[in-house]
């Protein structure tokens, strides 16, 4: 793993993802290497081959300052926007231990009392260090990515994020911290198909931690991806490419009704399609 650390000229960027309007990322690149992570386009931007993704992180080392000065001259304007805590790296990467980037900015928002939404996504329970801070934001939710009710599975595709089960008892912590949260359960991962009952578990597990509402989204196996899974593991690969690509995929209806089952929320009204 390498890490290099970089100035930034812009930290507060708009977005144009559903339910946000501007996305903060502290770091270029994300440790946790998931094998089906979308975002390795980012490369391009600094130089790395897309297959070097799950390697490096750039760290904005500036970025807190920067920060402070987007957010005073944002302030004026945007003031009820939603900012997202991040789209394209986790803000709470192994690094955030040693360059609090991510809690630093939190404590600006905290200190302007910011009114807008800030959310935040993570796969750490790295973000119980700053439950200080979120108790002092005026509108804060964080949400955890859970994808499987089994740490040996996670392991396989999400090969250095913290396990399955530290992101659930981390949910259920911040729950009782009176802190809002959400599941994101995506990408909805292709052996869930052969094997709708551990849906059923991870969406139980998920209700237990006291988290009321979730996204949830469908794979989007597209080539790069497949091709980094089978490189990564033969078995896997063989159950991947035996669900030929985007054709088979969980009923909407399916979820729905397991949704309703365990008492959560569904998001934005749908299942996300990533291709749409
Ligand atoms: S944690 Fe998120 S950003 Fe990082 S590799 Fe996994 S999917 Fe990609």
């Amino acid at each position: 793993m390498k890490y290099y650390e970089i100035d930034c000229k812009n930290i507060i960027i708009k977005s144009k993802l559903p339910d946000t309007d501007y996305v903060v990322n502290p770091y270029i690149g994300c440790s946790f290497s998931c094998l089906y992570c979308y975002a390795s386009f980012m490369g391009r931007f600094i130089g790395e081959p897309v297959e070097n993704w799950g390697n490096y992180v750039y760290i904005k080392k500036n970025s807190v300052e920067i920060f402070d000065k987007q957010l005073k001259k944002f302030l004026d304007k945007n003031s009820s926007s939603t900012i997202f805590f991040s789209s394209v790296t986790d803000p709470y990467l192994p690094l955030e231990k040693k360059y609090q980037l991510t809690r630093n900015m939190l404590e600006i928002l905290k200190n302007t009392n910011y009114p807008g939404l800030i959310s935040i996504l993570t796969k750490s329970a790295l973000v119980l260090r700053d439950i200080d801070v979120l108790q002092g934001l005026k509108n804060v939710e964080v949400g955890f990515t859970i994808t499987s009710s089994q740490d040996r599975i996670s392991r396989a595709l999400e090969i250095k994020a913290p396990s399955i089960t530290s992101r659930l008892d981390a949910l259920h912590k911040l729950n009782s911290h009176n802190i809002r949260t959400y599941a994101f359960l995506g990408p909805i991962l292709p052996h869930l198909l052969q094997n709708p009952s551990e849906l059923e578990s991870l969406i139980s597990l998920v209700a237990q931690t006291g988290t009321k509402s979730v996204y949830v989204e469908h794979i989007n196996l597209s080539p790069y991806i497949k091709q980094k899974i089978v490189s990564y593991d033969k078995t896997l690969a063989s159950t991947y490419l035996s669900l030929k690509k985007n054709k088979i995929q969980i009923n909407d209806d399916f979820i729905r009704g397991l949704l309703d089952k365990y008492g959560l929320h569904l998001r934005l009204g749908n299942v996300i399609e990533h291709r749409k």
